[in-house]
This record gives structure tokens, sequence and C-alpha cells, in this order.
């Protein structure tokens, strides 16, 4: 008899954003496989003699590719039991949970999706920024950035990402802000535009930075801002400042 395969979000880092049913599925589970974003302390509940596998990419390390991870995904989940695929943020939000639930489908496992707060929306909120607001903005879009705008072959169209009439929250994006920036700003945005990156949101350390279209890749350069951060553009960024008294 096949097992089940839980597709798990951790949230975004702060160990107390992870659901209920996270950690009961934790507690349950005969494996975990598991990524890097995962909030510190997040297997502490697993049983002794679960099977504990890290399948995270390491910047620049090996890592494993989506291909064997959808494998040995199928291949816990025939051998049986309660098998729990534990990912950063929510599991269906840039974080291939989509890939792992189609190989599973096509494999005739079963499969249950468990989601959680993503990054993007919980990283601005400890910074005092509401990706939404009734005066500053209707809608949300959530992008990655890992896609080069200067390069002819980004599958992104950056004028009409421009022209979004809301919030732009884009993941991955630090080593392209600068082009990412520009290309907005070439799209119609004002270069005066609000924008705010939140570096290790929900976690201890977390920074934010301010600008505008204009200059926010100089600073965060300057203050050498590394991944995982999400920058958000947009008029609700500049409520970071009238919030700040937010940031824990
Ligand atoms: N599934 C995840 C996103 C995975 S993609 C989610 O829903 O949140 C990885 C990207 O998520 C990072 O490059 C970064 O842009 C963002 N991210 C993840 N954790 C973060 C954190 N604690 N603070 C800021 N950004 C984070």
């Amino acid at each position: 008899m096949p097992g089940i395969v839980y597709l798990v979000g951790a949230g975004p880092g702060d160990p107390g954003l992870m659901t209920r049913r996270s950690l009961e599925l934790i507690e349950q589970a005969d494996a975990i496989l598991y990524d890097r974003l995962i909030p510190p302390g997040a297997l502490a509940g697993a049983r002794e003699d679960a099977d504990l596998r890290y399948v995270g990419k390491q910047p620049g390390g090996h890592s494993m590719e989506q291909d064997e991870i959808n494998a040995l995904l199928v291949e816990l989940g025939r051998a049986g039991g309660v098998v729990v695929r534990l990912k950063g943020g929510d599991p269906f939000v840039f974080g291939r949970g989509g890939e792992e639930a189609q190989a599973l489908a096509e494999a005739g496992i079963p499969f249950e999706v468990v989601p959680a707060v993503t990054a993007g929306v919980a990283a601005p909120a400890y910074a005092g920024i509401p990706v939404t607001h009734r005066d500053d903005a209707s809608a949300v879009a959530l992008v990655t950035g890992h896609e080069d705008p200067t390069k002819p072959e980004s599958a992104l169209d950056w004028p009409a990402l421009a022209a979004f009439p809301g919030t732009l929250v884009l993941y991955m994006g630090i080593k392209n802000l600068s082009g990412i920036a520009s290309s907005l700003v070439a799209g119609g945005r004002p270069d005066s535009e609000p924008v705010a990156v939140v570096e290790r949101g929900t976690l201890p350390g977390q920074r934010t930075v301010t600008g505008t279209l204009a200059d926010i890749a100089d600073r965060v350069a300057e203050a050498g801002i590394r991944p995982p951060a999400v920058t958000l553009v947009g008029s609700v960024a500049r409520l970071r400042d009238e919030l700040e008294w937010l940031e824990r």
C-alpha cells in the first residue's frame, strides 16, 4: 500500500509562525525531506526513528536536482507511511511544490498540500509594511526576480509588470535588483516609487532597507543585503517608516 506525501509549508522562518498542522505532521512522519530555508528547530518534534533527509540547494555548493527530489518523493511515497516534504514559506509559492505535486499525481501517490504564510507577505508584515492598503494598493503581484530583465530570454513581461496597478513583491531578486529597478522605470514606474527590501524576514537579525527605484540597488549593495530577501515596490513601502516601531 502506498503511503501519503504531505507537501508542507514551514512558514518564513519564525518558528512561531509554523501551523499546528505542520507540527502534527512533523511528529507523525516516517520520513521528512527538508529544505535549507526552514525555521530553526522545525524538526525538533520529529520522531527519533524518522528518516530525515536534507534536499536543499546550497548556494554555490552541491544541490539535488529537482528531478531527483521528485523521484525520491515518489520512491518514499511508494514505500508507504507518512512522508513530509517540508519547505520554507508556502509550498505552492515559488517552492516548486507544483512540480512535486504533478510528479506524485503522475505516479499515483496520494498527496496533500498544507499551505503556510509566504515570505512575501510575512517579511513585509514584520517590517511594518502591509502588502495591500485601502488607500495605497488594491492588488499585489508575486513575482520572481530570478529572471534577469536585461537578458532577452527573460520570460517575464517587464513593461506589463511596470504597469501593474498595485504592489510588486519580488522573490529571489537581490542579484538582479539594479536591472529590475531600471526595467520598471523604463516601463513607466516613476523613479521616485518607494521600495523596501526585507532581509531574513521574521528571523533574528531581520533587516530592512528602504529607498526608491532610483537608489534602492545602491542602498542594498551598501548595506550588504544578501538572500533570503524580498523586495516590495509600491507606495505601501513608504509605510515602513511610519510603522517602524513594529519591527522586532
Ligand atoms: N516558498 C517560499 C519561497 C521560496 S523562493 C515562500 O512562500 O516564502 C526563495 C525566496 O523566498 C528567497 O529568495 C526570498 O526572496 C524569499 N524568502 C524566503 N524566506 C525569506 C525570509 N525569511 N525573508 C525574506 N525573504 C525570504
